[in-house]
C-alpha cells in the first residue's frame, strides 16, 4: 500500500508542483493549506509522515508541529522558506525530524522523505557493524577502520561518530548532540563539540574541504551522508 503523506502548505504553485511529484513517486498524497486544517486531516486521515510549511495563513507552523507532537512521532519534514537558521534548529529541538529549504529539489525531498519513513517503520535491532564507503564501525569491539586500518577515537568520539551513524541521513542539532553525549545543555555554545567533530573527521575524512562522511549543516548541525 502506498505511504500516505499530508503536505501542509499554503502556496498552491508548491502544493500543485508537490501533489504531482509525489504521486509520481508512488505516494498517497493529502493537502492542507491552513494549520487547523492540518491539525483536522493529520487526525482524521493518519498520515505516514507530515511535510509541514511554518508560514501558514492561520496558525504558525511552528504551532501545528507542537500540537503534532503531543499527539505522536509521526516524522515531520519542515518546509522551510525562512533560511534563518534559529528557526530550523527550534523546529527540529522542538521534535521535526529534518527539514528542507524552499527552494529544494524533488530529489532531496524525496531523500529526505525515504530517510524518515525508513527510521519510523520498523524495529530494527542493533546491528554489528556500520559498513559505508572505506568506513567500518564495529559496534561489538568498539573499533573503527578506514579501509583496513584502525583509526584511534576517543570515547567520546566514538560516542560521537555512533550516534551519527544509528541516524544516517538525518540531520542531528547540536543541542540534540549535546544531550545525547553529555546528557546537559552547553554553555560554551557547542565550542567542544565542534572541536570533537574536527578531530573526527582529521581522523576519517581524507579531505576535511570535501567530506564523504560527515557534512556540516551550517548553524544547525550535523548529518552523516547517505548515497
Ligand atoms: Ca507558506
Amino acid at each position: 500500500m502506498d505511504e500516505k503523506i499530508l503536505l501542509v502548505e499554503d502556496d498552491p504553485a508548491i502544493v500543485r508542483f508537490l501533489k504531482l511529484a509525489l504521486k509520481t513517486g508512488h505516494y498517497d498524497v493529502d493537502s492542507a493549506t491552513t494549520g487547523i486544517m492540518g491539525i483536522n486531516h493529520f487526525l482524521s486521515d493518519k498520515p505516514d509522515i507530515v511535510l509541514l510549511d511554518l508560514g501558514l495563513p492561520d496558525i504558525d507552523g511552528m504551532e501545528v508541529l507542537h500540537q503534532i507532537r503531543e499527539i505522536g512521532k509521526t516524522p515531520i519534514i519542515i518546509l522551510s522558506a525562512r533560511d534563518r537558521e534559529i528557526e530550523k534548529v527550534d523546529a527540529l529541538d522542538k521534535g521535526a525530524d529534518d527539514y528542507v529549504t524552499k527552494p529544494f529539489t524533488v530529489g532531496e525531498l524525496m531523500a529526505r522523505i525515504r530517510v524518515c519513513l525508513r527510521k519510523s517503520d520498523s524495529y530494527v535491532e542493533t546491528p554489528d557493524s556500520f559498513v559505508f564507503k572505506s568506513l567500518t564501525i564495529d559496534f561489538v569491539k568498539r573499533k573503527v577502520f578506514i579501509g583496513e586500518s584502525e583509526i584511534h577515537l576517543t570515547p567520546i568520539e566514538y560516542k560521537i561518530i555512533t550516534l551519527l551513524v544509528k541516524n544516517q541521513g538525518k540531520v542531528l542539532t547540536h543541542a540534540y548532540i549535546q544531550n545525547e553525549i553529555w546528557g546537559y545543555p552547553s554553555d560554551d555554545d557547542y565550542q567542544s563539540l565542534r572541536v570533537f567533530m574536527a578531530s573526527i573527521r582529521r581522523k576519517i575524512e581524507s579531505d576535511t574541504n570535501n567530506p564523504q562522511y560527515i557534512k556540516t549543516e551550517v548553524g544547525v548541525g550535523y548529518r552523516f551522508l547517505e548515497e
